[in-house]
């Protein structure tokens, strides 16, 4: 039975399209969600890598999710279970060394104190500083960001707010806050720590699924975007029971109780638009489904450059989507493991519950950077690991294990005369034998492994370019202009075509926020109607 003519369509079941559809649910708007895959989540998933081994495929922390979204679906009552381990982070050292950031900030500085006692008196500042920027910007995350060429009442109002609370950073937080967004990330931690070890780990969330090394201007911006989600330096390890699936199959649950409909396994081929006005859906298998309008969970470039017909789009236009930058430089490696792997440095193997960390030191970061520049694999990656079965045993059987390797930079584009079908081999040997320098014999315990190169991001997840983030995260497509400048507002040039995805503002990590914030736009448009 097609749906009513007065329900919403949206493309995609990604954590961000199940979000948008609960809150257009909660509205009474009754959404049709279509998404390709056999599965719900998207990103956020948590499939079988080999027989009785369940791992994170893709993502394997959590942003955090936004808790308004985890109290309105009531995730705590569907059986969400949200773990947060301690320490958060272990950042490894070649030298057999390992530093652990424990959500405790004078835990954290202790362990400093081991590799520089000046580190660990500035460490406690470090820390208060990052959470007082982080909250002034976890405000902007939340809030639509304003129309810069004819701002409503209001914005205008909204934005004499931030103002604001600016002015009550005061004058030594403003400064920074404007210096470091356009710093080097490397030169920003360089100004506070001496630790190589340490400014690398920190340095590392500012360039975690960018196409941008640590000398990269602008990647102190990405630094501060998160610490507005969550600002201790080492970054969220929050988890779910059951992994990033558990967590999208309960917010597919909600949405569903909401009044939303998901169909699995229907992958749109294209978006109907009528007196440039979206109408509705054709799948790939040539069904039509009309809908009241089309909320597109797929990232920019996918759904204007392959589901609208380019005839409905402003040449000017389409012109900017084509230079929003979206080439990926993450793969990741799901491994089955048949007993624990021993890390040097790491004493007590319960601390390894939330992330490691491998890249230890500025110049690691660029050099594995660099290599992606001219389309080559990084001899060294950059690796951030999680062991999620050291919080769930049932995802692997008794005794067994599953790690889930984040692996940076794998460039999307290849140099000439490579391609991934060949050079998947390359990228898991330089994998396995960074790991062992740090887990010496790994590799005899691997019963299996998953490579996920970025091409099997854009094919298998549906990710344009590989792009973890649906584009990249740099200071010209964020905020008012994410993904372009004039069409941040979750609406597009398509009367009734909305974009509801990690590619408009906040972006991307499995927080919720560009799903609430969509769904908050489009219900004001669409009753208004
Ligand atoms: C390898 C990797 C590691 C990551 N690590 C982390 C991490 O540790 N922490 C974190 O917070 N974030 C992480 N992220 C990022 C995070 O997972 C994403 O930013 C987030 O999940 C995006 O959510 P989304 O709902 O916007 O999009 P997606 O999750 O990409 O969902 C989009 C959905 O749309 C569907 N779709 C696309 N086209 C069509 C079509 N034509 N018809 C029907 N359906 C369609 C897709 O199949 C998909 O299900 C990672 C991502 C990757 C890939």
């Amino acid at each position: 039975m097609p749906p009513p003519h007065d329900s919403p369509i949206v493309i995609g079941a990604g954590h961000n399209g199940l979000t948008t559809a609960f809150y257009l649910a909660r509205a009474g708007l009754k959404p049709l969600v279509l998404e390709r895959r056999s599965v719900v989540g998207g990103a956020a998933v948590t499939e079988e890598i080999a027989s009785g081994y369940r791992s994170p495929t893709l993502a394997h922390a959590i942003g955090p999710l936004r808790p308004s979204v985890a109290r309105d679906m009531q995730l705590a009552r569907r059986g969400v279970e949200f773990l947060h381990p301690d320490p958060r982070l272990i950042a490894l050292s070649p030298d057999g060394r390992a530093l652990e950031f424990a959500s405790d900030m004078a835990r954290t500085a202790e362990a400093i104190r081991a590799f520089s006692p000046k580190d660990a008196e500035r460490y406690p500042e470090f820390c208060s500083t990052m959470a007082r920027l982080g909250g002034f910007l976890s405000g902007i995350l939340e809030s639509t960001p304003p129309s810069l060429s004819a701002p409503g009442t209001g914005e205008l109002w909204d934005l004499l707010k931030v103002g604001r609370r600016f002015r009550a950073l005061g004058r030594k937080d403003g400064y920074r806050l404007l210096r470091w967004g356009p710093m080097a990330v490397a030169d920003l931690v360089a100004e506070w720590f001496e630790t190589d070890l340490l400014q690398a780990a920190i340095a590392a969330r500012g360039i975690f699924g960018t196409a941008q090394g640590p000398w990269s201007a602008g990647t102190g911006a990405l630094l501060l975007l998160n610490a507005a989600i969550d600002p201790a330096p080492g970054g969220s390890s929050v988890t779910v029971k059951g992994g990033p699936g558990a967590l999208t199959s309960a917010m597919a649950q909600a949405a569903r109780e909401a009044g939303a409909e998901i169909r699995t396994g229907a992958a749109v081929a294209r978006v109907s638009v009528r007196d440039g006005r979206a109408t509705g859906v054709v799948l790939e298998d040539g069904t039509e489904i009309e809908g009241s309008a089309v909320v597109s969970n797929a990232d920019p470039r996918r759904t204007f450059l392959e589901l609208v017909d380019p005839i409905e789009l402003d040449p000017g236009f389409l012109a900017k989507i084509r230079h929003y930058r979206c080439p990926g430089t993450a793969a990741k490696m799901n491994l089955a493991l048949t007993a624990f792997p021993v890390f040097q440095g790491v004493g007590n193997p319960g601390t390894l519950r939330g992330r490691l960390h491998i890249g230890p030191d500025i110049d690691y970061l660029e050099r594995a950077f660099d290599a992606s520049k001219y389309g080559e694999i990084s001899l060294e990656p950059y690796l951030d690991i999680a062991i999620p079965t050291l919080q769930d045993p049932s995802l692997a059987p008794p005794g067994r294990h599953v790690m889930s390797v984040y692996v940076q930079y794998a460039p999307y584009k290849l140099a000439a005369g490579h391609d991934w079908t060949t050079e998947r081999d390359v990228l898991a040997s330089r994998v396995m034998r960074v790991l062992d320098r740090y887990a010496p014999g790994i590799e005899q315990l691997v019963e299996h492994r998953e490579v996920i190169t970025p091409i099997d991001l854009e094919r298998k997840y549906g990710l344009t370019g590989g792009h973890i983030f649906h584009g990249e995260p740099s200071l010209d497509q964020l905020f008012t202009m994410r993904p372009i400048l004039g069409w941040a507002q979750y609406r597009t040039p398509i009367a009734g075509l909305y974009l509801c995805g990690a590619g408009t503002h906040p972006g991307g990590g499995i927080t919720a926020g560009s799903g609430q914030n969509a769904a908050r736009e489009i219900v004001k448009q669409e009753i208004r109607r």
